[in-house]
């Protein structure tokens, strides 16, 4: 997250889900990758989502 960051920054939101067929990142609101056209699926964009999550969270989970 950034400094003094909002919920609706843009920097701080996954966007981008990359295409399970071709590996081509593509925005996480399409439903076909853009080069090769294959679907993809929630489940893609729900692991693109965790993906974000987690290398977004170095600094706050200390605990363990
Ligand atoms: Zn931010
Ligand atoms: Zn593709």
């Amino acid at each position: 997250m950034c400094y003094g960051c909002n919920p609706s920054c843009e920097n701080c939101k996954p966007k981008f889900v990359k295409c399970p067929a071709c590996g081509l990142k593509n925005y996480l609101f399409s439903d076909r990758c853009v080069k090769c056209s294959a679907e993809i699926s929630e489940e893609v964009k729900d692991a693109a989502r965790d993906e974000w999550q987690n290398s977004h969270e170095k600094t706050s989970s200390k605990a363990e």
